[in-house]
């Protein structure tokens, strides 16, 4: 395994990042009661073609290479969470242009998979009532213990089609954006993950842009305190 890598920020990258802090502070300034949610999709769309662009920008002056390719689905057995309130609205309102039989199949996968969080869930929590953790206890906290052990059951995202590929690519969240493999694929799957030297990755946006996008996705939330990608998307496709 090889140890996590150092990927600075090159100065053409840092221009971008400029960018989309910009245009954060405008959609945010357009988000209130009654905001036209369509504008705010399609500025967002923009936002995460210039994470895209960003992120390919870091990676080509780390010297590192990218190993994620698709079809490489390891990661999206994943519970993904982190995700934002509007990134939820905009994939059920793509779920909702799906044919029958596909959206079904996905609704069917969100509750399925629900129910799985929910059963690890309660699962972990008897196992740190006796006292189970005791040796990790104080170095990770229960959420990560639940989303570890989530991970272990291999369910497959909701999202991936027949043939290993996101069906939501284009809209897929930034969350998943952000996750990557720099250096040896063999440290993403679930058996693999508690490893310390690992070589998976965030590609994360700086703090402002980040507390940007909280209070964007607090202030238009219809569900508040709900990341979970396939919770979410489920509440928002029973919206209407
Ligand atoms: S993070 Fe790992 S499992 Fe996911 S696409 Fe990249 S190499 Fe594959
Ligand atoms: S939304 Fe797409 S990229 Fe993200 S976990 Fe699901 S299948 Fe993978």
């Amino acid at each position: 395994m090889t140890a996590k890598p150092n990927v600075p920020v090159p100065p053409e990258a840092a221009e971008i990042q400029r960018t989309i802090t910009g245009r954060l502070r405008t959609l945010l300034a357009r988000a209130h009661d009654g905001a036209d949610m369509t504008a705010i999709a399609r500025g967002y769309r923009a936002v995460l073609r210039l994470y895209d662009e960003y992120q390919g920008r870091v990676i080509a002056a780390s010297g590192l290479s990218m190993k994620c390719h698709a079809g490489c689905v390891s990661c999206c057995c994943h519970w993904v969470d982190d995700v934002y309130s509007f990134e939820a609205d905009m994939i059920a309102a793509a779920v909702r242009r799906m044919s029958h039989r596909r959206r079904e199949s996905v609704i069917a996968a969100c509750r399925e998979s629900m129910e799985e969080y929910e059963r690890v869930r309660a699962a972990s929590a008897v196992r740190l009532e006796s006292g189970e953790y005791q040796e990790i206890a104080g170095e990770v906290d229960f959420e990560e213990i639940v989303l570890t052990g989530f991970y272990q059951l291999h369910s497959r995202c909701p999202f991936l089609d027949e043939d290993d590929r996101c069906a939501i690519y284009a809209l897929r969240p930034l969350t998943c954006r952000a996750y990557i493999n720099l250096g040896d694929p063999a440290a993403c799957p679930p058996e693999n993950i508690l490893d310390e030297e690992e070589s998976t990755y965030i590609l994360d946006l700086d703090g402002e842009s980040n507390r940007l996008l909280d209070d964007l996705s607090a202030r238009v939330a219809r569900h508040p305190g709900d990341t979970g990608l396939r919770s979410l998307v489920l509440k928002c496709l029973e919206d209407r």
